[in-house]
């Protein structure tokens, strides 16, 4: 459907709006009718009057995501040329999203990528997390997908598993080299505010999900020896005991957050998603990639090999990548809290793992529960 776009002034009467909205969404209307105008005022946009033709879509289906995503395309033929962007919004409406912290801990994030010494996320045009006179809270984003990016859609094998873990490491480098230099008042600032958040909410985050697990039928399937081992080891986990390395972690560490490129200079991947972001135990990240595409194996050792060889990978690449790391401390925050990461796991998660006993007496073998 094209319809004329006559509510922004400043665009020519020629141009052009394609809206194939089906939903009673705010984030359409909002797109044409003011972020176009505000990235033009902050230099990201031609002139107004250059442009022919906008075109807004919704590229994740509405009902399934927890934000409005919309794949926006400004056509400009007189330069036979065309800026494409990804806008995020939050679902609720800007006066009800104030108290939306993962919507603001994103935009945060993304204000500080740049000190990130490896280019590892889209590149974000504009953020903006405080609902203020026009300005709603919404993040714009490089379109991966335009410059042949892909996610990961199936479960990944080993060396796909490889590629994601070396990114993982990459990105908690440079969040421990931040946290050591701490020399940026807004990196500064981020670090303090989840902290602050993470503490409180963390403790009763796990209170509950290991009252969840000590009453699911996978605990009651072990015999008496694992269960009172892994029932003394959650009293400690569920009191930070286990934490010695925590840090700012992505919090969503999922093969679906992450794209991956082939091309001449080999294989390039990019994170995105930082919702979910907090401070806490690298192992959360760490697990939930390991634990959501290990193969349904049920010989301990041969899974205990997988352990070893993907821990082995991550705590490499870390060092390469930030070498003052104390690696030792890394590497036994993650032995010790992979039962933290699998009790983090979601439902539709933990449904997609099969051999659930068989992972819980590997990870006895490698020491987590002593
Ligand atoms: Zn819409």
């Amino acid at each position: 459907m094209d319809i004329r776009n006559n509510s922004y002034p400043l665009l020519r009467r020629t141009v052009s709006v394609s809206n194939q909205c089906r939903y009673i969404c705010y984030g359409c209307p909002f797109v044409k009718d003011l972020l176009i105008k505000e990235l033009f005022t902050r230099g990201l946009l031609w002139t107004p009057h250059l442009y022919d033709h906008i075109s807004v879509q919704h590229f994740m289906p509405y009902e399934t995501t927890r934000n409005i995503l919309l794949r926006v395309s400004v056509r400009c033929s007189q330069m036979q040329n065309h800026f494409q962007f990804i806008a995020k919004l939050p679902k609720a409406r800007p006066e009800e999203s104030k108290h939306n912290h993962s919507f603001r801990n994103e935009v945060l994030f993304y204000s500080i990528r740049k000190n990130f010494r490896n280019r590892i996320f889209p590149n974000c045009y504009f953020g903006n997390h405080s609902p203020l006179k026009s300005a709603h809270p919404v993040v714009v984003l490089e379109d991966l997908t335009k410059c042949g990016f892909a996610p990961f859609e199936r479960k990944l094998n080993k060396s796909r598993l490889i590629i994601c873990v070396k990114l993982l490491a990459t990105f908690h480098a440079n969040t421990y080299r931040l946290q050591k230099e701490n020399n940026n008042i807004y990196v500064f600032s981020l670090f303090e505010i989840l902290k602050r958040e993470s503490k409180k909410e963390r403790i009763e985050q796990r209170k509950e999900r290991v009252r969840v697990f000590l009453s699911s039928t996978i605990m009651s399937e072990l015999d008496n020896v694992l269960r009172t081992k892994i029932k003394r080891k959650l009293k400690k986990v569920e009191l930070l005991k286990t934490d010695i390395a925590s840090t700012i972690i992505h919090g969503c560490f999922t093969r679906s957050n992450i794209f991956v490129k082939y091309d001449d200079q080999g294989c390039r991947t990019k994170l995105i998603d930082f919702q979910a972001i907090k401070y806490d135990s690298p192992s959360i990240d760490f697990g939930r990639i390991f634990l959501t595409n290990l193969p349904n194996e049920h010989n301990v050792s041969k899974l205990e090999n997988m352990f070893k060889i993907i821990l082995h990978t991550y705590l490499e690449k870390l060092k390469k990548d930030y070498p003052r790391v104390i690696f030792t401390l890394v590497r036994q925050d993650i032995v010790h809290n992979m039962i933290l990461s699998y009790i983090n796991l979601n439902d539709e998660e933990k449904e997609a793992i099969e051999n659930h006993k068989p992972i819980l007496h590997m990870l006895n073998k490698i020491g987590s529960f002593d």
